[in-house]
Order: structure tokens, then sequence, then C-alpha cells
């Protein structure tokens, strides 16, 4: 069994799934007490987020390419970024080590595209919405993206950060993405990427009538593939 280095904390509440994601699997794959081979580096969001905010996403890459070779030091065979936002730095942290980055939106494109699906929809932060280092790479995989509306995209973002980060789940919030979720549909969205990685907290497959694609779930596949073989 190779070794799953992660950089978590962002935050600590979808690292937390990662962490029983990844040892579900490994007991499910090999049985018995098998569990997983992991290294975390669990930063503190409050500074990852003051820097989102600022827009310095040269220092965040800094702060996470240094946390990438401490946990490469520690003896990592693969590294994943336990949030979809901060790919936004994905090529700084991968080019600080040697082991291989796994990035989340190519697994989240290999499994829309698995379920023969072209056009999907997107819910996350607002920098996963709006920015093209997320929504681009799912397009160069040749998926026809949508993202909610202005208010809707406020109302996403929010509720990330004020709430699910914060280990609040709110039905009243369950309601309205399930409303922004409909409002995709209609747009002709066949599927939605629940692309952050707390929103799994919130929304499930259940509350949809579409297929959920799910990050946090596809990024701890595509580890254990990668760690398994
Ligand atoms: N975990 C979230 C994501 O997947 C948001 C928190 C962050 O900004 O990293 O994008």
């Amino acid at each position: 069994m190779r070794t799953i280095g992660l950089l978590g904390g962002m935050s600590w509440e979808s690292s937390a799934e990662y962490y029983r994601l990844l040892n579900e699997g490994v007991r499910d794959r090999l049985g018995g007490l098998h569990s997983a081979r992991l290294v975390l580096a669990s930063v503190d969001f409050a500074q990852v987020e003051a820097m989102q905010v600022a827009g310095d996403w040269e220092a965040a890459g800094r702060l996470l390419a240094a946390e990438a070779r401490g946990v490469e030091a520690a003896g990592a065979d693969l590294l994943l970024i336990c949030t979809n936002t901060m790919h936004k730095v994905a090529d700084q942290v991968q080019a600080a080590v040697g082991i291989p980055l796994l990035h989340l939106a190519d697994a989240t494109a290999r499994a829309v595209q698995g379920a023969g699906i072209e056009r999907v929809g997107l819910l996350g932060t607002a920098f996963t919405m709006e920015q093209d280092f997320y929504t681009g790479r799912l397009a160069d995989h040749g998926l026809d993206v949508l993202v909610p509306d202005a208010p809707d995209r406020e109302l996403v973002h929010r509720v990330i950060y004020d709430e699910l980060c914060l280990g609040v789940v709110r039905e009243e919030s369950r309601q309205a993405y399930q409303r922004g979720v409909a409002d995709l549909v209609e747009r002709g969205a066949r599927g939605v990427i629940l692309g952050c990685t707390e929103i799994e907290l919130l929304l499930g497959a259940d509350d949809v009538d579409v297929p959920v694609f799910a990050t946090t779930a596809l990024h701890v596949e595509a580890a254990l593939d990668a760690a398994l073989g």
C-alpha cells in the first residue's frame, strides 16, 4: 500500500471526511483490520481564508508548497489538496514536490464523463465557480459547465464559509441549494458537481433529481486507486 499525503484543514470539517472515507475505503478493499497509510498536514484555515480574500494566491501557494514538501519528506507517495478552491495553486504545489498530485478536477471530470454527461452544473466557492482554474480544467475534459446566477453564487459561497466550514448544517440552506440545483437543471444541466469538499455534508444524491458528483468522495476513490493499484 502506498502512503497518501493530504493537505487538509481547508476546512477541517471536510478533512475529517477524507480521513473517514479513506480508511473505510481501505477496509472495504483489503478487509480485516487494514487501514489507510496517511500523512496529513493540516493548516490553520483562518490564515488561508485571509489570503483568499486578499487575493494573495502567491502567498497561499507558498504556504501549501511548504506543507507539501513536509508531507513528502514524511513519506507520502502521492498528494491530495483536500479542497477544490485551493487547486487554484495546484501548479505551484506540484512544482514543489517530486510525488504526483492527484488533481480533484480531473477525478471529477472523469466521473462525469463516465456517467455519459456533458452539460453539468457546478456548485462551489465563488473562486471555484467564477475562475478559470477549475471550470477551465473541466472544460478541457470536454465538459460544458453551468454555474448558478450571481445571487445564487453568493448564497452558495456564503453557506460554505459561514456554515459548513464551521460544522453548521441547516435545513434552510439545504433547501436553498436544492432550489439552486433545480434552476441549473432547468437550464440544461444533466448532473451536478458538488465542487466544494464541505457540500457533501449538506447535500446528497437523495436530495436532488439528477446524478450528483461529490468531489470529496471522488477524490478519495482516485487516491485509493493510486495507493492500492
Ligand atoms: N473546502 C472548500 C472547497 O473545496 C472550500 C474551502 C476552501 O476555500 O478551501 O473549495
